[in-house]
């Protein structure tokens, strides 16, 4: 366990706790500082920080933005955002836009391969493609959130549309723009090659990105060494983030996370806000 997580969802994206569940949970977990990191919203925050303040525990501002860049979908967290920055709102409501007009592509096609999922559309604006899974359990047409992702929702599988989301140098503006640091998410999860990871990485840093998660919740002490191989080589500050979603996934800890090496210079040195 550790004192510091980075990287965390609530209801106002796909986590299945509400802000103020998050952070009662945090805190029970031996958190001590936490960033709420929604998909493309910073609605989550005003209640995470007031619910935060009376049990000690340091909430981070974030946001966890959906890219595209060379036609693959990449993450990009901010940290300690001015959540009402009017660049970094201008960016969530395209973002939000783009999110809703992929969902009802993605709820046509599910319709079209034989499992529907009416009225998901209708409950709720920002979708992702967590929402539609647990839809597709909801109606019966799969066993699970994993087999809804295996069968329907992966990318190549019949449900599965490209999100329309923010160039990878817009998203780092509009983190900027508001005062954050932009770290790029789970660098080993987009499947990139060497030379593919080295083109992103350059790029993100030649945009004013800053931070590398080095350390996650899925990743071991291997993921760990090589993530920490790359912020090394490409003088990027490492953050360390589980990336819980609530308990009902609960491979996700809160506060869950290998160790960073030392020598790493971390995000919340940079930014004051260690523990
Ligand atoms: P979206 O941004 O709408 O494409 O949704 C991405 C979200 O889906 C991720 O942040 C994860 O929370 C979730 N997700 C993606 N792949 C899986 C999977 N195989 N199993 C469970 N959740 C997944
Ligand atoms: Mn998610
Ligand atoms: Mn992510
Ligand atoms: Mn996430």
């Amino acid at each position: 366990m550790v004192a510091i997580d980075l990287h965390s969802h609530s209801s106002a994206s796909d986590g299945s706790c509400s802000p103020e569940e998050l952070v009662s949970e945090a805190a029970a977990a031996g958190v001590r500082v936490l960033a709420l990191t929604d998909h493309d919203t910073v609605t989550g925050i005003p209640a995470a920080l007031s619910s935060a303040e009376p049990l000690g525990l340091r909430l981070i501002p974030g946001v966890e933005l959906s890219v595209t860049w060379e036609g693959r979908s990449l993450h990009v967290v901010g940290l300690g955002i001015d959540p009402t920055s009017p660049s970094l709102n201008e960016g969530l409501t395209r973002l939000g836009a783009a999110r809703d007009e992929r969902a009802a592509a993605m709820v046509d096609r599910l319709a079209r391969g034989g499992a529907p999922i009416a009225g998901v559309l209708d409950r709720r604006r920002g979708l992702t493609r967590t929402h539609l899974a647990k839809a597709l359990v909801d109606a019966g047409h799969s066993r699970d959130l994993r087999q809804a992702f295996q069968r329907w929702l992966a990318r190549g599988r019949p449900g599965y549309v490209a999100g329309r989301w923010a160039g990878l140098g817009e998203a780092v503006g509009w983190i900027r723009a508001a005062g954050g640091t932009a770290v790029l998410a789970h660098p080993l999860r987009y499947g990139l090659s060497g030379s593919w990871m080295r083109r992103l990485l350059v790029a993100f840093r030649d945009f004013g990105g800053e931070g590398l998660e080095v350390a996650s919740g899925q990743g071991g002490p291997t993921e760990v060494a090589t993530a920490a191989g790359h912020a090394r080589r490409y003088g990027l500050l490492a953050s360390a983030g589980s990336d819980f979603h609530g308990p009902d996934q609960p491979w996700l800890q809160l506060g869950r996370l290998p160790p960073l090496p030392g020598d790493l210079k971390t995000v919340w040195e940079a930014r004051g806000w260690a523990a």
